[in-house]
């Protein structure tokens, strides 16, 4: 085996690669570009394309293609050859700057929330220099962008570019009100960790619902869950052990980070978490990991389920995006430091924050709604809907302080002892966790915990930045005006904790008491997608989005059409598995078993006693009528389905989707599992949930 340095980023056309084969010059451009973000010129575009097409094809590469992030939430690609004719027999292998810069895509077939109609079809790809090429299945990958012929961004890429922009700029002015000329960009850092589960692939390619939905519509309860906690953090399986070496090879190559590995709280659920990385370059990995999680496990006779909920009554799959912003300069603008009441910059930071995340919880709760993700929130095992901010005991005696005024005596960080001489002390982290906060402040970064586990981060990485940046612009805007920096800035931060205090919750965010004082404190509670999406075109956040030139009216109008189909799609597609699977494999099942029994109790009839039958009768009774309630149910959802074809308005489908299809399929589900119960496994026509989540023994 070779060793990791061989390994790792072998597949990426990073700087080492383009240090040792561009010019001096050339090179010097594009780390401009890359760290500044300085446009290129056509000349070092076509030098550039030059030196990546001789880097791929040297590793076998023939092919290239544009790789980009559209409103799927999944990544697109277009393979092109190099070849150039030069003479009707012969071809050579070229790839100029023009194709390194744009490419030209049949948008039609991609989500536009009606941006451009099929006759304005075109769409364009445009390198993202910031975020490297790589080699993935043989095929030269270029990160781009994706917008319309007209210019609307209509991807997930543009608007988080843009956002990064934004609060590099007004962070900058902030940081020059600090004394702190000598920086000269500022971005975020992002570590998303990932969870997901991994099912035996014969056996999870024998439930429909698996392969058309990637989570199950029917199914109880094994005897065996997580009850025990006896998964989180176990000891890992020899064949998820495989895979899990195998795929943090398959990422190091492409210069994923992956680090820490581990089994998670539900059997079968795993997670893996990067190094973080810069905000741009760790969406685009985490895309690739998605992708590359499955591929493996396909090739280890794996299914990857990412679904946010593949198995009711286990614990779902969330993405925990944690997230901070630094400078150029290797300040970590979220570290609060030995002490933090006199790290004012720090402060003015966390005060932005906060700012943020209060004024903006509509626009942060939508970024992660799905269909998947309802399923999730305001369950007892992820965050509620409620957005709120935990910053633990500490932080919240100091914020106290500035808000009342009050004195602050720093507290000293205790040495923790373990009792035994022979083991060495440690001290002890300010905060404990709190793993019911939706956005936790956990020691040098937040955690925003509520996106799901198949979300791209893109989403509410440009939502938090942009909001952040608007904070921040507003903050500059006033410093920048007084003449007394101390006072200003005490006064500023006083005020910013009095109005927007009420999002900071240290409690339980699962306890019920905490949905009426959320309540009481103003906060939204958007428990559903519909709702969250109904939210995103409010006047106030359109002002934001067009104020910081992230997206205009349109792209915003379009993106929340987007996302309203995106939500009908998904429950049509699951209504209509479960009327397939319901139709042609329970019901015959059932009606197989019955005729057992019945046959059984005509025998029985000839020569027991009535008391006898009693276990037949009764279990014919049971499911003969539980079959009545299917039919009647699946032909109610039937004609459900059929009627949400006719609505013409994306919110109003998705409202009638979330209010009468879902309830409709949770009753035709209720029967279903009912009858699972009462019929000999043998005939139930699919694995169960004990098959599903315990299909990886060894
Ligand atoms: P835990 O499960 O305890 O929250 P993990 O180690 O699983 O922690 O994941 C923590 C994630 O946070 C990792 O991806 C890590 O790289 C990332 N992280 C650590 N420091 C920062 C930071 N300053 N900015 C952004 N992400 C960070
Ligand atoms: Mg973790």
């Amino acid at each position: 085996m070779s060793s990791i340095n061989e390994i790792f980023g072998c597949m990426v056309f990073d700087n080492t690669v383009m240090q040792e084969r561009l010019p001096k010059d050339i090179f010097k451009q594009v780390k401009k570009t890359k760290e500044e973000g300085v446009p290129l010129t056509r000349n070092v575009a076509d030098i550039v394309a030059n030196a990546m097409k001789d880097w791929a094809i040297e590793k076998g590469v023939t092919h290239f293609t544009h790789w980009f992030q559209p409103m799927t939430g999944i990544t697109a690609e277009k393979h092109d050859s190099f070849i150039n004719p030069i003479n009707d027999d012969q071809v050579i292998m070229e790839f100029s700057g023009k194709e390194l810069i744009k490419g030209e895509s049949d948008a039609s077939s991609f989500p536009s929330g009606g941006l451009r109609s099929t006759f304005e079809a075109r769409g364009y790809t445009a390198w993202d220099p910031t975020s490297n090429a790589f080699i993935k299945d043989g095929i030269l990958c270029i990160p781009t962008v994706f917008c319309s012929y007209t210019g609307e961004a209509l991807d997930k890429k543009t608007p988080l570019l843009r956002s990064l922009e934004v609060l590099n700029t007004q962070a900058l002015r902030v940081l020059k009100l600090f004394g702190l000329n000598d920086v000269k960009r500022v971005s975020t850092t992002v570590g998303p960790e990932q969870e997901y589960f991994l099912i035996d692939r014969k056996v999870a390619l024998k439930r429909r619902d698996i392969t058309y939905t990637g989570r199950t519509l029917f199914g109880n309860m094994p005897p065996k869950g997580q009850e025990l906690d006896d998964h989180y953090f176990g000891v890992i399986k020899t064949r998820i052990s495989e895979y899990m070496k195998d795929l943090d090879n398959e990422l190091w190559k492409l210069g994923i980070r992956a680090k820490t590995k581990h089994n998670e709280v539900a059997p079968a659920q795993h997670e893996l978490a990067p190094i973080y990385a810069s905000g741009n370059i760790a969406a685009d990995h985490n895309q690739l990991t998605m992708e590359i999680m499955k591929k493996v496990a396909d090739k280890h006779g794996m299914k990857c389920l990412l679904h946010e909920k593949p198995f009711s009554g286990v614990n779902g799959s969330g993405k925990h995006d944690n997230w901070s912003v630094v400078t150029d300069t290797g300040i970590n603008l979220l570290n609060p430091g030995k002490s933090p009441r006199s790290n004012t910059l720090f402060l003015t930071f966390l005060c932005a924050v906060i700012k943020a995340v209060d004024e903006y919880q509509d626009l942060l709760r939508m970024s992660v709604a799905s269909a998947g993700n309802d399923h999730r929130l305001g369950g007892d095992e992820a965050p509620p809907a409620i957005i709120s901010m935990f910053v633990g005991d500490d932080l919240a005696e100091v914020l106290k302080s500035i808000s009342d005024g009050s004195d602050y005596t720093e507290r000293a960080r205790e040495k923790m002892t373990s009792g035994v001489d022979a083991l060495p002390d440690f001290t002890k982290d300010t905060t404990d966790r709190n793993r019911t906060s939706p956005f936790a402040f956990t020691g040098n970064k937040f955690e925003f915990r509520m996106p799901g586990s198949s979300l791209s981060i893109s989403g509410p990485n440009f939502i938090l930045n942009t909001a952040v940046a608007e904070a921040l612009s507003q903050f500059a805007d006033y410093l920048e005006k007084e003449s007394d920096f101390d006072t200003a800035l005490d006064n500023l931060m006083r005020n910013t904790l009095k109005t927007h205090g009420r999002i900071i919750f240290n409690g339980n965010n699962y306890s019920d008491e905490w949905v009426a004082e959320a309540e009481r404190r103003g906060l939204l509670n958007l428990k559903s997608t519909p709702e969250a999406i109904s939210h995103f075109a409010d006047e106030k956040n359109i002002k934001l989005f067009e104020k910081h030139g992230i997206l205009t009216r349109d792209e915003v109008l379009s993106r929340s059409e987007i996302s309203y189909e995106n939500y009908s799609k998904v429950i049509n597609i699951e209504a209509l598995t479960m009327l397939e699977m319901a139709r042609q494999d329970i019901i015959p099942a059932v009606t197989k078993y019955v005729k057992l029994l019945c046959d059984e109790l005509s025998v029985k009839s000839n020569v027991c006693a009535a008391a006898s039958r009693t276990y037949e009768e009764k279990t014919i009774e049971l499911l003969s009528s539980c079959l009545d309630e299917i039919y009647c149910n699946i032909n109610k959802l039937d004609e459900l389905v059929k009627a949400a074809h006719h609505i013409k308005s994306a919110k109003e489908k998705a409202d009638f989707y979330h209010d009468s299809v879902l309830e409709c399929m949770n009753e035709v589900r209720r029967i279903a599992d009912t009858m699972e119960v009462h019929t000999a496994k043998e005939y139930w026509p699919f694995p169960s949930y004990g098959d599903l989540l315990f299909s990886i023994q060894e």
